[in-house]
């Protein structure tokens, strides 16, 4: 009975991999696995295999699977009203909007449907503010090297990847790129025509590297000194993952905009970016900027319980206790293992510098029954739904030393 059972579930993982390849545009190569259920930290794949989840779905299931508040939330919503056009209000994303604002720190809020389309609007927000400012258009951005911040068009332009980006150029001009970390390099290329400084406020895709703090302060001080708005993408770093509700507040360097998405919705698509008061007031206006879905009652009603599930339970104290406990065993897992040359990260935002072929120990780590993913060429991503105990941590270190030592 149980191998039969196998055999069909077995047969249906084919399937569902054959279908999506001959179907589904390969722009992605995937892991052999059809994941199918998630409870709590856990994922199940089609074959019923479990697995312990540190990579959260690229640092956006932060509650974890199958809270029932969430998802409450989401289906009373479902069955109310779920899209009505931004020609309208609606009552989840008034909810919403209050909570965000408030938690940001800043002024005000558009929602988007992803992360790369908060940069475009942050980009947007920024040129319009200078061009208000000065009456002309010629403004640049500098951006930061081995950052990511999209694939879109105007979200490549300020990526620091030129692989990423060179197949599609021409792209938007005016962008100039500065060394991460590096305050003269950025210092070299700021001129007149500067309107923003865009980082990520601790790099993901690029191998989990945080900015230094005198760095941060820095470029912070270089944009007041000379009005150059400081743009600081959260979409990956920022709710409560390192620690803080978003990242800037360890530094205490506040962003005039900052993006954020990712964990905002904790699976459902949504994507935001915050404006301070000061921007807010002399960028965009009605007819500047759009979208159809953005900040529809669906999404609404999910990111205004996120942010009071976060609110409530306090994840990001949660996160610095885990985290600090985290980050101890990695550095333990970095002294013992010759494997492992570094560890980088804030909270429960971690990299691991690998001296072997990372690609392998993602693939190992999951017969051992863990799923992480990579960042940059060498770097082990380590991601985890915030709610994870120190058990989570110790079951997972077990689990990677199986992998690295196999
Ligand atoms: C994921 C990510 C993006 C892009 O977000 P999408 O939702 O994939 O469009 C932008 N910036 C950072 C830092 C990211 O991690």
């Amino acid at each position: 009975m149980e191998t039969q059972d196998h055999k069909e579930k077995t047969m249906k993982t084919g399937d569902y991999i054959e279908a999506v390849e001959q179907n589904v545009l390969h722009t992605y190569n995937r892991y052999p696995i059809v994941l199918e259920k998630g409870q709590g930290v856990y994922l199940y794949d089609s074959e019923g295999n479990k697995y312990l989840d540190f990579a959260a779905g690229i640092a956006v299931q932060s509650l974890g699977y199958g809270n029932r508040e969430l998802n409450e939330a989401i289906k009373a919503q479902v069955d109310t009203l779920m899209h009505t056009s931004n020609l309208f209000y609606n009552e989840p994303i008034a909810r919403a909007a209050k909570r965000a604002v408030k938690a940001s720190g800043l002024a005000r809020v558009f929602f988007t449907n992803s992360g790369t389309e908060a940069i475009e609007g942050a980009i947007k927000a920024a040129r319009k503010y200078a061009y208000i400012r000065d009456g002309h258009t010629d403004h640049e951005i500098i951006a930061m090297e081995n950052s990511f911040h999209g694939r879109s068009l105007g979200a490549l332009s300020v990526t620091g990847n030129a692989h990423y980006r060179v197949p599609f150029e021409p792209l938007l001009p005016g962008i100039r790129f500065a060394v991460f970390n590096d305050l003269e390099s950025v210092k070299r290329l700021v001129n007149e025509k500067t309107c923003a400084i865009l980082m990520e406020t601790v790099q993901g895709e690029g191998g989990i590297y945080p900015a230094d703090p005198e760095f941060l302060k820095g470029v912070k001080a270089l944009c007041e000194e000379r009005d150059i708005l400081l743009i600081l993408d959260e979409i990956q770093c920022g709710m409560g993952r390192c620690g803080e509700m978003f990242a800037w507040q360890i530094y205490g360097v506040k962003p005039d905009i900052m993006t954020s998405a990712k964990a905002i919705g904790c699976g459902v698509p949504v994507g935001a970016f915050f404006l301070s008061e000061r921007v807010a007031e002399k960028s965009l206006v009605p007819g500047d900027h759009g979208t159809t879905y953005g900040g529809n009652p669906l999404v609404g009603a999910a990111v205004d319980k996120v942010f009071e599930i976060f609110e409530r339970e306090n994840i990001p104290a949660h996160v610095r206790e885990v985290g600090a406990y985290f980050t101890e065993r990695l550095e333990e897992l970095a002294a013992d293992c010759e494997a492992v040359t570094a560890r980088r990260g804030l909270g429960l935002m971690q990299g691991l510098e690998l001296t072997v072929p990372v690609g392998e120990v993602v693939r190992k780590a999951q017969q051992q029954g863990l799923i992480v993913i990579t960042a940059g060429n060498n770097v082990l991503r380590l991601v985890p739904p915030l709610i994870i105990e120190k058990e989570h941590v110790d079951e997972m270190m077990t689990k990677l030393k199986a992998a690295l030592n196999s």
